[in-house]
Order: C-alpha cells, then structure tokens, then sequence
C-alpha cells in the first residue's frame, strides 16, 4: 500500500507547489507561500528537549515527505496533516478500497460471460 495523495516535493523537502493555492512561484528561500501563507516545508510539531528539571528547553523540528501525516523520526503530527491538507490515513484507505472495488467490479461488466 502506497499513499501517493502527498504533495511533490523536491530535493530540499520543499514542494514543489503550494499545496494549498497551487502558486508555483517561490524565491530559492522562501518558506511560505507569497499567495496564500502556507508552509512550503511539512515540518512535525517539534520534538522537545528536556532539562534536568523537566523544562522544556529546545524543539527539534523535522522535515517530512509531502505524504506524510506523521514525522518519521518523533511520531509528531506534521504541520501539513494539522492543516488539513492531508486526510488521515483511514479516510484514504476507505477511498482506496472503494476505488478498488469499482473497479473490479466495471471488469466483470466488461468481461467475456455478459450474455450478449
Ligand atoms: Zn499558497
Ligand atoms: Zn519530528
């Protein structure tokens, strides 16, 4: 099974359009969509970084593939997944299967054992 619903992204992590507004036009550095704000970068909430006395002290923030909905490395939600841009997992695969089925199910109509 393979959630290819995800956005294209290029070899720096960054999309390579804006997943919202679809705007394709960035500086080489830009973060954010100039159209619409969204982050081009689908980077978790942050994994903290504890003192001795349980402080929170530091956030690391990773970068995630344009399918992810979850960060590979921290198990933190991604920032495209709590925008909604990306749909969880059960809905797709519900989506998937349905797909599946039609399709299955229009090769028996086209199949050779129709009586006429
Ligand atoms: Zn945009
Ligand atoms: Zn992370």
């Amino acid at each position: 099974m393979i959630y290819n619903d995800g956005f294209q992204m290029d070899d720096n992590l960054r999309v390579t359009k804006c997943p919202k507004c679809g705007n394709e036009q960035f500086d080489d550095d830009a973060e954010y969509c100039r159209i619409c704000g969204t982050p081009l970068f689908n980077i978790c909430e942050g994994q903290e970084e504890w003192d001795n006395f349980g402080n929170v002290i530091d956030r690391t923030y990773h970068r995630n593939y344009g399918n992810s909905r979850f960060c590979e490395r921290c198990g933190k939600p991604t920032g495209y997944f709590r925008l909604k841009l990306l749909r969880p997992y059960d809905e797709v695969e519900e989506q998937y299967k349905k797909q599946y089925s039609e399709l299955n199910s229009l090769e028996d109509i086209d199949s050779d054992d129709l009586p006429f």
